[in-house]
């Protein structure tokens, strides 16, 4: 394994190992940056550790470059930033650490380069590349990180319990990179976990979940997912998917695991869009499931209105885990609503008033909702799948054809709340969203068309039938 380093990255640690000679002390690019470049993989910050101070190096620094940059410092930390367009450079002096057992911070004291690798997470993190003149680009690898990144695994560089219990974060980044590199995790390294899970309650939830946004955001997010439910980490902070888990069987009639369902739907999924937020609808679509279970004789099982609630459920749980609960915790909840819709119309004679609707309920989010349905057909009966999507392709190209003639999408109803306020004279009511909601159904199930002369008719009907008049009448009279 060799390291390229670009023109740019080259530049950059040639002013730091200058900069650190001028102080006279000794600097490493280190963790991430290391691991990451003898992977090829990209990476946007470079991690520099010192036999010093790392904010006097990050200030030395920071004279050098042109224009001179900002230089963010972290006094109790003792460690610097300074973020550049392309790239962030991190400096931290090297320390050594001891840890309480109610906190995830450290006594920090001065220390070698030795003892700063003894506090890094892996063995693969904890590679070190010396910058001084002299020995520029010589690795320093104590744990064997270079034969663990070659082969693809996992370790902590001390004992795995300990490394854990002093700081519990870091079993979800093992898991976490064991996801994202496609890597094993060493036996030992992973059997420590489990019995430490509940550790995980003194971590900040922001820091779970952005460990496991990095897990859904990988390749193939199910890895992460099964390590997260076999070291039973899942089970402390994500219940509701581990009751996913497990088939009921009762006279015969079984059904298909939704834990594992709901992970080959997010695979699938993740093979076809990147979006984070489409992501967490994979995995929240069915997760209303062990709830709304029923055993109907002589039928099986059911699950009877699980969109409905599972949607209820979004707020709760994105509000728990500290995800936004704007627009995308709105999209998810619309996405897990009416995830079955479009394949329940598969199952039927397809009505134009019924693929009016979908589009007219999907609106914006209509591609994202047959990806998603798209990504749900799973079974192991290969003759089922393929008969699914084929119906799911007419489906779509149903919605194409319907879409194409009536423009439903982004459609604004021809009468507004307004008119119907002011032609009744009345104030903003329930009766307004009776009219509104009266004059769409008619014109999504096509009973009258899609233009004002009809809708006003419609409305008129309506306001009589709901008692209302209207004030040219009143002014009339
Ligand atoms: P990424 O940037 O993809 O999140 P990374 O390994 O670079 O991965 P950072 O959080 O940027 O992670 O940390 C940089 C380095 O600091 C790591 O490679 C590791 O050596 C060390 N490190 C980070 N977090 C911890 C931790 N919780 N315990 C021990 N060492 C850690
Ligand atoms: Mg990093």
């Amino acid at each position: 394994m060799t390291i390229d380093f670009t023109k740019r990255e080259q530049d950059l640690l040639h002013i730091v190992a200058q900069s650190a000679e001028s102080l006279h002390i000794e600097a490493f690019a280190v963790g991430g940056f290391v691991r990451d470049k003898l992977l090829k993989r990209n990476c946007k910050d470079i991690d520099i550790v010192c036999v010093g101070s790392g904010i006097e190096l990050a200030k030395k620094v920071a004279e050098t470059i042109q224009p001179k940059p900002h230089v963010a410092y972290f006094k109790n930390f003792g460690t610097a930033q300074i973020r550049l367009d392309d790239i962030e450079l991190e400096f931290v002096g090297a320390r050594k650490e001891s840890y309480r057992r109610d906190s995830r911070k450290p006594i920090v004291e001065d220390g070698t380069i030795e003892d700063d690798q003894n506090r890094r997470d892996f063995t693969i993190n904890a590679l070190a590349i010396h910058l001084s003149a002299k020995k520029f680009g010589t690795l320093v690898d104590p744990f064997n990180g270079l034969d663990d990144l070659k082969n693809g695994i996992i370790r902590t560089p001390l004992n795995p319990s300990i490394t854990f219990d002093d700081d519990p974060l870091r079993m979800l980044r093992a898991i976490r990179f064991a996801t994202q590199l496609n890597f094993k995790i060493e036996t030992n390294t992973f059997n420590a976990i489990e019995p430490l899970s509940n550790r995980l309650k003194i971590i900040s939830q922001e820091r779970i979940t952005d460990e496991l946004n990095k897990i859904i955001l990988s390749k193939k997010p199910s890895i992460g997912f099964k390590l997260l439910f076999n070291a039973k980490l899942l089970h402390v902070f994500f219940p509701e998917m581990v009751k996913l888990h497990g088939v009921a069987v009762q006279d015969n009639y079984g059904h298909k695991d939704n834990f594992y369902h709901t992970l080959k739907v997010l695979d699938n999924l993740s093979e076809k869009s990147n979006d984070l937020w489409l992501r967490w609808a994979a995995i929240l679509h069915d997760i209303a499931k062990p709830a709304t279970q029923r055993f109907e004789e002589g039928h099986g099982w059911t699950f009877h209105g699980h969109e409905v609630v599972g949607a209820r459920w979004v707020p709760k749980i994105f509000s728990r885990f500290k995800l936004p609960l704007d627009d995308k915790m709105k999209f998810v909840q619309k996405m897990v609503a009416l995830h079955l819709r479009p394949i329940s119309l598969t199952k039927e004679n397809i009505t134009d008033s019924a693929i009016r609707r979908i589009i007219f309920d999907a609106d914006d989010d209509l591609e994202s909702l047959l990806l998603l349905c798209e990504a749900d057909i799973t079974s192991k009966n290969e003759a089922k799948v393929k008969r699914y999507k084929e119906n799911l392709k007419l489906v779509l190209q149903r919605i194409k054809e319907v879409e194409e003639r009536d423009h439903i999408r982004n459609w604004q109803p021809p009468i507004s709340g307004d008119l119907i306020m002011s032609t009744f004279n009345i104030t903003p009511s329930k009766p307004v969203g009776i009219i509104k909601d009266a004059i769409k159904d008619a014109i999504l199930d096509g009973q009258i068309k899609n233009e004002f002369d009809a809708a006003y008719q419609l409305m008129l009907k309506k306001g009589m039938e709901l008692g209302l008049s209207t004030t040219n009448k009143s002014t009339h009279e």
